[in-house]
């Protein structure tokens, strides 16, 4: 009688217990707030899907300290202006092509150049105007390599595709490893752990074509050599093949129309903090929020959200966040950013600089380097404005184009006049623009709590617009099943065989 009465008592304490806990525990059914930090592409793209999923009336704040767009911007020069971070997009980007159309916008093909690679000393690789002559050249010094690597980033292409199926049937990833596997199993995974150079050498692409075409493709696209990882190498790959298009007006504009196409609310300022809050609805019942601190013009302020969205590398340089009180602790540091500056110049190039004595014939208007300690720029390649503006005859004639110099440091006036015969014009653009690579990669969770969700992570797989769209997709998706407790849309196994059968 004792002994059961005892464990009446206990269970019954029990069951208060759990009460109390499940009332403590409540969330907000629908969710109320979202908060989404920086309003780059990711950011953008994340309102836009986020207003899709969870519909008309939630609110959605997104806050930026700098300008909307973030690493997608252009810069000015003598009235016209000229993609100076995020520049072209691979046409089987299906995100950003699907935003350009629902938005209305309009896409622009980059003007194909005749493009050269240079070792310091003379051209490893010259195009010619003539396709048949290009061919010839390309198998008597490398074999049947750049058909091998064209069948090589096909095929990684194809298993990358499968993501576009999997988001459209509502699958969700929680970390990027589980999203990159999904897309293309171990191999994938394996990418991720080893740099290019093994990469390719495992699938048996010769030293002399890494050296002479695979490393300046890395140099031009992600201002590192061959050490980066397989993953982001393959992307950067892709991104030699034809086709690669921007959006008329600039890449930018993707993002102000996702922003007012989301109809989520701009807050133009800083976050500084994130913490988690607790609030009495009714008594007895307590909801967990984030509040979010953050400074604007006007001050600083304090606002609270049901989930929150990170859409900027946390890194102490780029998307400085304090996150207060949490337990265990919210790791943010993430790993070093690459330094790429961005230098435009109007002027005339200096072929006796790429070993081009007079008078020379320069035809070339994109320059790629190979890794020589000699060089202290990684690419020069002329650039058309975003709005495009026909090439007059006089400046044709004259030799006067704006150049887009990539190089790790700022350029001395020294090493500007060494490059250009003449120049009147030049703006420079320093980005923080890319994680520095470094296989075996730790890549950052994409849950960092309950519902605080970290887009970027996904840039430590690969930096790119399009990997950003796919980022934000996966967490619009994922903080909607979670809110929900719809287990059985997150990190599925074997979608690509089960969903071969769905139309
Ligand atoms: C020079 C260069 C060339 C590139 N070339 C290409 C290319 O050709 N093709 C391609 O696909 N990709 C390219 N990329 C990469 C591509 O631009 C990026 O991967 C992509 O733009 C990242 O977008 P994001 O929204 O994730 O981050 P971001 O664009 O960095 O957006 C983050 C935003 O958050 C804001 N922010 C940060 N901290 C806070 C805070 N505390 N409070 C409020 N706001 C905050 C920032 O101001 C920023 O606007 C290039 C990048 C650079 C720099």
């Amino acid at each position: 009688m004792y002994v059961s009465s005892a464990l009446r008592r206990m269970l019954s304490g029990l069951l208060l217990c759990s009460l109390r806990v499940a009332a403590t525990q409540e969330l907000r059914y629908p969710p109320n707030r979202i908060a989404v930090i920086g309003a780059g592409i990711g950011g953008t793209s994340a309102a836009y899907f986020l207003r899709q999923k969870f519909g008309k009336d939630i609110h959605i704040d997104v806050f930026e300290k700098d300008n909307v767009g973030g690493r997608l911007a252009t810069i000015e020069m003598e009235g016209n202006h000229y993609e100076a971070g995020g520049s072209v997009i691979h046409p089987l980007n299906l995100h950003m092509k699907t935003f350009v159309k629902d938005l209305g916008l309009n896409a622009r093909t980059p003007s194909g150049d005749l493009l050269g690679i240079y070792n310091g000393d003379e051209f490893v690789f010259q195009e010619s105007e003539w396709f048949l002559i290009n061919i010839i050249k390309m198998i008597w010094n490398y074999g049947l390599n750049f058909l091998r690597m064209y069948m090589w980033v096909e095929d990684i292409l194809d298993k990358f595709m499968r993501i576009y199926r999997y988001q459209t049937f509502d699958y969700s990833f929680s970390t990027t490893e589980s999203l990159l596997h999904a897309m293309g199993g171990d191999d994938f995974i394996s990418k991720l752990n080893m740099t290019i150079d093994e990469a390719m050498q495992k699938s048996g692409f010769t030293q002399r074509f890494i050296d002479d075409i695979v490393v300046p493709a890395m140099r031009v696209n992600y201002g590192q050599g061959v050490k980066i990882n397989g993953f982001v190498g393959a992307v950067s790959l892709a991104g030699t093949d034809s086709g690669l298009w921007a959006v008329a007006g600039g890449n930018k504009l993707v993002c102000s129309g996702l922003l007012y196409a989301s109809k989520a609310q701009l807050i133009q300022g800083t976050v500084t903090s994130v913490q988690e809050k607790f609030r009495s609805t009714k008594p007895g019942n307590t909801v967990k929020l984030y509040e979010i601190g953050y400074v604007t013009d006007r001050g600083p302020g304090l606002d609270l959200y049901d989930i929150v969205i990170i859409a900027t590398p946390l890194n102490k340089n780029l998307g400085n966040i304090e996150f207060v009180g949490f337990e265990p602790p919210i790791e943010t540091s993430s790993g070093p950013y690459q330094q790429t500056v961005a230098t435009f110049v109007h002027g005339r190039i200096n072929a006796s600089f790429f070993g081009c004595s007079k008078p020379c014939q320069f035809p070339l208007s994109e320059i790629l380097t190979t890794d020589s300690p000699k060089l202290f720029i990684r690419s020069i390649s002329a650039v058309s404005p975003v709005n495009p503006v026909p090439e007059s005859d006089t400046s044709k004639a004259s030799g006067l184009r704006v150049w887009k110099i990539f190089s790790p440091d700022v350029l001395t006036d020294q090493q500007l006049r060494q490059l250009f015969e003449s120049y009147h014009a030049v703006k420079v653009r320093n980005w923080l623009a890319y994680p520095r690579y470094s296989p075996p990669e730790k890549i950052p969770p994409i849950k960092l709590h309950r519902a605080i969700y970290y887009l970027n992570s996904i840039e430590w797989a690969a930096s790119a617009m399009e990997m950003s769209a796919i980022a934000a997709k996966n967490v619009a998706l994922l903080s909607y099943h979670q809110w929900y407790g719809k287990d059985e849309h997150i990190d599925q196994e074997d979608l690509a065989d089960r969903l071969k059968s769905e139309l």
